[in-house]
């Protein structure tokens, strides 16, 4: 649930309008303006475009955006900003912009996310000036996001493909959570709670992809966000 202290996300109609470009008001930047993929060499870029790609914690997300990113480079994923800690190995600006709740809240307030929610006690959200600036520049943008966020993008931007990345089963899906090794008990019983969640609203979405096989569900992430 999002946390009463912060306003809620920005009404869904001045979403879409700032996504094409229609309503670009000065907003305050709470982020840097770039994203980790190169320029991209055509000379009239094709209509960029929002991809949502949500699933249980634990399901895989990540590795397999990682895995598209090395075949499709001209791709953009997102990177949200979150009050969550840095886990080891996450470094700031690549994985996340890790910022303090007020830092969060004042984001909120400023209009500075697309969308935004709550999960397993920490605020992640979306900055909307680098997801603006790609599309502008022709760029498929991908977020990776939970199940409240993506229905949030699904009110402000319809037309934006949502992908939906299920486990085997539950079973494998908190092996995974538990294997990381690196979230407290208590994080791991939220985040299993919120699974099955997330889980049950899996028929909202355009597409499922089941994850028992990395390859496989590759293949089929890469022609859907291709398609
Ligand atoms: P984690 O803490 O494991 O990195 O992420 C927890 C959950 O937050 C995952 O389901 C992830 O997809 C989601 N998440 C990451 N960034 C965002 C964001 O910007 N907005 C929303 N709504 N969810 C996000």
């Amino acid at each position: 649930m999002a946390s009463p202290a912060i306003p809620s996300a920005i009404p869904p109609a001045a979403t879409k309008d700032l996504i094409k470009g229609i309503a670009p008001d000065a907003v305050s930047t709470p982020v840097p303006d770039a994203v980790s993929t190169p320029e991209m060499s055509s000379t009239a870029p094709a209509p960029g475009g929002l991809i949502v790609l949500a699933g249980p914690s634990g399901v895989g997300k990540g590795t397999l955006l990682t895995r598209l990113l090395q075949t499709h480079p001209e791709m953009t994923v997102s990177v949200s900003a979150t009050t969550r800690q840095p886990r080891t190995g996450e470094v700031e600006g690549e994985h996340y912009f890790f910022r303090t709740r007020a830092q969060f809240e004042a984001m909120v307030q400023a209009g500075d996310l697309l969308e935004w929610a709550e999960f397993a006690g920490n605020c992640y959200g979306t900055p909307k000036a680098p997801i603006e600036s790609a599309i502008a520049k022709g760029r498929q943008v991908i977020l990776e996001i939970e199940l409240l966020g993506a229905r949030q993008v699904r009110e402000s931007f319809p037309e934006a493909k949502q992908i939906f990345i299920l486990p085997p089963d539950v079973e494998t899906l908190e092996a995974r959570i538990r294997s990381r090794g690196q979230d407290s008990e208590a994080a791991i019983e939220k985040r299993l709670k919120q699974a099955k969640v997330e889980l049950a609203a899996a028929d909202e979405f355009d597409l499922k992809i089941v994850n028992d096989n990395l390859e496989a569900a590759l293949a089929k992430l890469t022609a859907a966000i291709l398609d």
